[in-house]
């Protein structure tokens, strides 16, 4: 690495990572980054985690797609082409983009032409920027003139946005990360901050140190729980079990908020009598955790001055995700504990920019900022601002686009052809058996990525994109901050920004857009969203945002400062009190069984992001962590007579991988996790694709599997 002295040029931006939204600065020599610094941005005072610093490399990899690429006449769409797939030429041929875009937006528009206008779906990226996913979502609805536009969010908060829209009204944290500085108690459920959220962490170990208890909840005992004042490591698939005896012991012992119950809730008789069968003794044997550390722990959460509740998709990626987040929602308001200073609600966000591009509305049943497209005033409103007809009818989610696409023909909604930008659903989507035959049964598939990801292997046309540093955007982080990204260097060969192929798209599907002034366009388009979003970021202005680098919403002028803290005197619900949601024990999908007796868990590591299409490409995060592992208790290992390293395999009952195991005494015995980054053991070939029914998330963190020893790695 250069140090920065010696450097040509310094950029400022934010982490393309994970949503903790660290500021940062590219050092720039001879057109290349060659080293990243932390700035002194809200969520990260200087500090970065070990992507944020070391992982930015994987722009200048050499297996960056710098031509538009065309599927060569007759190849097939051979799922067994995913498999490590280094070399392409003899599937693609390189075009011009006037011969891609014809391909890719006059392809569409053919498909659209031909059999109606439920034919063709989008998903678009929370990597990417606002202003990206905001013209993405715009073109599905005006230009595909249907809402099946999706992306990752669907996968990972989808059930705790769900409960909370339902709850507060709002989708979007109650509190910033850094008010845990605020807080005597910090409950952590279903989440792993020191890989998934390390500079979060920070936040909660420094907490700890002054004095804050920390409580870790989780199936899996993780880094954490060293800085933990109590851990409960329950059963996975309990988490209602566990919440519910909690809510029952500040019921039963006297210990709710009477005068926010009655000034600020609606539905708590509905609640108490709900869970009176719900005593921590009936439910310790359930969720495998003490009574009295039940009635310990939810006295300590009742009465301390302050607690905050930090979630991540341990909670949400369940078939009963939105009931985990309902009894946390209920938790917080029968104590009081939410609208002050170091108490609420934060679901930690995964990717850098899906609250944001769930903001902008990239999703299915909502137009930007979240106004269902099923409420007449909403659909009125948005068909003046873009002059346009629009569909009433919520679009399809991720996991039903798949199944829409295998529909048969005889479907009035059968997808016949999608647009994919800088998603991986080919990696990202459980059950990837089925997930890939249905993209290889696309009539046509247009993806547009920085890689040849597994999802561009099964495409017609692919269209050679812009990296995070090649381009200026916005992001919101975990935190509802706004923050500004710049453009550091040019994108390599013939990539172009994403904002730029999105508007060649719509242009060959007949729609005019003409954004045009600073930026390339691109504050044109920002400007264009912060109307479409009414009050919420009306504050924020690009040029605010040029000067300030980074500003919290709400924010109604340009005087507002944002407010970190929400909720202070009402919430965002019709009558501004919180709705209080019963919610009953609903078991997993699938159980494990006789034939398949462990539960398989997964997630995310510190060094590898996702589907690994940027960090697996990243030297120094590749080189920490090569290779697939699947992490098994010691007492496990030895019943199956394996050691560290030895190969395992996995099997489901939709598919299996050859996995190396990995020593982690911290997975409960019966239980194993796999993270999802590694193509040579992709976890989702084995997950479930079961649904939440409110928030349509996938089941990602339970399902049944049985381990041999040996296989193919
Ligand atoms: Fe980037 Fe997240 Fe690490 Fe911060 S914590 S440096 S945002 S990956």
């Amino acid at each position: 690495l250069i140090g920065s002295q010696t450097v040509d040029r310094k950029v400022d931006s934010v982490c393309p990572f994970c949503g903790v939204g660290c500021q940062i600065t590219y050092n720039v020599k001879d057109e290349k980054i060659v080293s990243v610094e932390g700035r002194d941005g809200p969520a990260n005072h200087n500090r970065l985690c070990v992507k944020g610093r070391f992982g930015m490399d994987y722009i200048h990899n050499p297996q960056r797609l710098t031509k538009p690429l065309i599927r060569k006449a007759g190849v097939a769409k051979d799922e067994a082409l995913l498999e490590g797939k280094q070399d392409w030429s003899d599937i693609f041929r390189e075009a011009t983009w006037e011969e891609a875009l014809e391909v890719a937006g006059g392809g569409l528009k053919k498909l659209k032409d031909q059999y109606g206008n439920k034919v063709l779906a989008g998903f678009g990226s929370a990597k990417g920027s606002n202003e990206e996913a905001y013209l993405f979502q715009k073109l599905v609805r005006t230009g595909f003139e249907n809402n099946n536009v999706d992306h990752c969010t669907r996968l990972c908060h989808a059930s705790s946005v769900a409960a909370l829209l339902e709850g507060v009204g709002s989708g979007a944290v109650s509190n910033q990360v850094n008010d845990v500085e605020h807080s005597s108690m910090i409950f952590l459920i279903g989440s792993n901050p020191t890989a998934n959220h390390p500079v979060a962490a920070t936040w909660f170990k420094n907490a700890a140190k002054r004095g804050a208890k920390i409580v870790l909840c989780d199936p899996r005992m993780t880094d954490i729980a060293k800085h933990a004042w109590r851990t409960m490591q329950f059963k996975p698939d309990t988490d209602v079990a566990m919440l519910n005896a909690m809510i029952y012991t500040v019921i039963e012992e006297g210990l709710a908020d009477q005068d926010f119950i009655q000034n600020r809730a609606n539905n708590f008789e509905a609640l108490k009598e709900n869970i009176k069968g719900y005593s921590p003794e009936a439910m310790a044997p359930i969720c495998g955790i003490p009574a009295e550390t039940l009635r310990e722990v939810a006295r300590e959460f009742a009465t301390t001055k302050s607690a905050m509740i930090l979630w991540g998709m341990g909670v949400s990626q369940h078939v009963h995700g939105t009931d985990n987040a309902r009894c946390l929602i209920a938790l917080v308001s029968i104590t009081g504990q939410i609208g002050k200073p170091g108490s609420g609600l934060h679901p930690l966000r995964g990717q850098n920019n899906v609250q944001g591009a769930s903001d902008a509305g990239l999703i299915p049943m909502m137009f930007p900022n979240y106004q269902r497209v099923d409420n007449p005033e909403a659909h009125a409103w948005f068909e003046k601002f873009w002059d346009t007809p629009l569909d009433k009818k919520p679009g399809y989610t991720v996991v039903e686009i798949m199944h829409k696409i295998t529909a048969p023909d005889s479907d009035p909604d059968k997808i016949r052809g999608m647009y994919v930008e800088g998603e991986n659903p080919a990696m990202s989507d459980p059950d990837l058996n089925h997930a890939r035959h249905a993209l290889a049964a696309l009539d046509l598939l247009v993806v547009q990525d920085i890689f040849m990801t597994e999802t561009a292997l099964l495409a017609d046309v692919v269209l050679p994109a812009s990296a995070w540093p090649e381009k200026v955007g916005t992001a919101s982080n975990t935190d509802r901050m706004v923050q500004m990204g710049k453009k550091a260097i040019n994108p390599p060969g013939d990539a172009k920004p994403d904002l730029w192929i999105i508007q060649q798209i719509a242009k060959h599907m007949g729609l005019n857009w003409d954004y045009q002034g600073a930026d390339d366009g691109v504050a044109a388009v920002y400007d264009e969203m912060r109307q479409a979003m009414h009050a919420a970021i009306n504050g924020i202005t690009w040029e605010r945002l040029e000067k300030e680098s980074s500003v919290t919403y709400p924010c109604l002028s340009a005087e507002d400062p944002g407010r970190p803290i929400v909720f202070n005197d009402k919430f965002d619900t019709k009558d501004g009190k919180v709705k209080l949601v019963p919610a009953d024990i609903i078991p997993a999908n699938e159980r494990p069984d006789t034939e398949y007796p462990f539960v398989l868990i997964t997630g995310r590591q510190l060094e590898h992001w996702h589907t690994g299409s940027m960090t697996r490409r990243a030297t120094v995060l590749d080189a920490i962590e090569p290779m697939a592992t699947v992490s098994m208790n010691g007492e496990d290992m030895t019943q199956l007579g394996v050691s560290a390293g030895d190969v395992i395999t996995v099997q489901s009952r939709r598919g299996e991988v050859g996995i190396h195991v990995r020593r982690d005494d911290g997975t409960p015995r019966g239980v194993i996790f796999i993270p999802f980054a590694y193509y040579e053991a992709a976890a989702n070939l084995i997950t479930n694709s079961a649904l939440d029914p409110f928030g349509k998330i996938p089941e990602f963190k339970y399902c049944a599997v049985k381990l041999a020893k040996g296989g193919q790695a």
